[in-house]
């Protein structure tokens, strides 16, 4: 019997927990919070990721040990790997939190991104603005996440707000200026590889965010093969150069035939989660699969997927229950505004079919906002 440790018992360590339950798999989660809704099926360690008795415990417990939180520190996350195979490796996991470091790997591999330059003072970020001029992005280099720790300059007049609401932790996690990109789409690619270095990608994602959360995504993404040649390379150079194992995604602004790089998340993903209903093997699957040394599964896709996200509360339930490829997620979390608290995939074998699904739904839960850019492109 194989147990995994996962840190971070959020919504992901819960359907990755799922997706195991028919592989044999036995699952201990470690979160700094009693109320992380893995915890409710699945047993949970409530400890610092920074406190070594906790992590000493925690390796002792479980065969290998995983993610489901990128934020874990790293040196945590290399002091476990030198106990138990850990996958991604820390090396990764480490890379991957600077937003300045992961930039800098992607310009090294060849890979587009929007211009960015790194600032450590006001006068800096006056010089940062100059050189990339607005509209722009502030970000913390570290520890942001969802459209938090960002702010958005319009124009010059803007500096000294940007300063004033994240100036305090230029010394702290550091920030990045990043130009604005007027994106047509976004895009992302979802993929794997595994401990023997097999890679596996899913089709295409694209994604709609609103406020810097992802509100919808739509499998597979309306993209010409050129372009997905381009982002699966792109995907594949990242993880070959990182010798990272593990499912993973790539986040990609697309603007005409270009593909720019935003960020990299070395864990599942949001935006992959239609894969559980809409892919003969889920991302949460085949992590699994790669993180214990077996093969992996097919990506193949099973008609098309919509996935709509759930912030703050859910809404009903039985519209999307009443759907014939409906799927309901409730993640067991209490309400909060900007809270992932689930999600609900549609799944249909036509694009009209699932356009008229949306549309739907859109019209019970009075939320045509979220479906109707996804019904545009799927009706297009
Ligand atoms: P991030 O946390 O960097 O993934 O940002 C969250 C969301 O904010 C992205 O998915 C985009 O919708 C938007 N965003 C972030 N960076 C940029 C950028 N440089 N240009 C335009 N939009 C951006």
């Amino acid at each position: 019997m194989t147990t995994i440790g996962i840190l971070g018992g959020g919504q992901l360590a819960r359907m990755l927990a799922l997706a195991g339950a028919p592989l044999g798999l036995r699952y201990r989660v470690m979160d700094s919070s009693a109320d992380a809704c893995a915890g409710q099926f699945v047993p949970m360690q409530v400890g610092d990721y920074r406190d070594q008795a906790a992590l000493a415990a925690f390796a002792n417990a479980v065969d290998v040990a995983t993610f489901d939180f990128e934020n874990v520190p790293a040196e945590s996350a290399e002091w476990l790997a030198e106990r138990i195979p850990v996958f991604p490796n820390p090396r990764a996991l480490g890379l991957i939190q600077d937003r300045l470091v992961e930039k800098s790997l992607f310009v090294d591999l060849g890979i587009p991104v929007p211009p960015f330059v790194d600032v450590d003072s006001r006068e800096s970020l006056q010089a940062a603005v100059e050189r990339i001029d607005t509209p722009a992005i502030l970000k913390t280099r570290r520890l942001g996440y969802d459209g938090k720790g960002q702010f958005r300059l319009r124009s010059n007049d803007d500096i000294d707000a940007a300063w004033e609401a994240l100036g305090a932790q230029a010394s702290t996690v550091g920030l990045i200026l990043e130009a604005f990109v007027r994106f047509e789409r976004e895009l992302s690619v979802i993929a794997v590889r595994s401990r023997a270095g097999e890679f596996r990608h899913w089709p295409l994602t694209e994604n709609w965010h609103v406020d810097g959360v992802l509100s919808a995504s739509l499998a597979p993404a309306r993209v010409d093969a050129a372009l997905t040649t381009k982002a699966v390379a792109h995907a594949r150079a990242i993880a070959e150069s990182l010798d990272y194992v593990g499912v993973f995604a790539l986040e990609l602004f697309c603007v005409g035939d270009e593909l720019l790089a935003n960020e990299m998340a070395p864990r599942v993903h949001n935006s992959g989660h239609w894969s559980i209903e809409g892919a003969e093997t889920s991302q949460f699957e085949n992590h699994l699969r790669a993180v214990l040394g077996l093969p992996l599964g097919s990506t193949r896709m099973i008609g098309q997927a919509c996935m709509l996200n759930w912030i703050g509360e859910l809404p009903e339930a039985t519209p999307i229950l009443r759907e014939a490829g409906g799927h309901w997620h409730d993640y067991g979390k209490s309400s909060r505004p900007g809270r992932k608290v689930g999600h609900a995939t549609l799944r249909a074998d036509s694009a009209a079919e699932l356009a008229e699904g949306l549309r739907r739904v859109g019209d019970a839960l009075n939320r045509d906002a979220q479906v109707a850019p996804v019904i545009e492109v799927l009706t297009k």
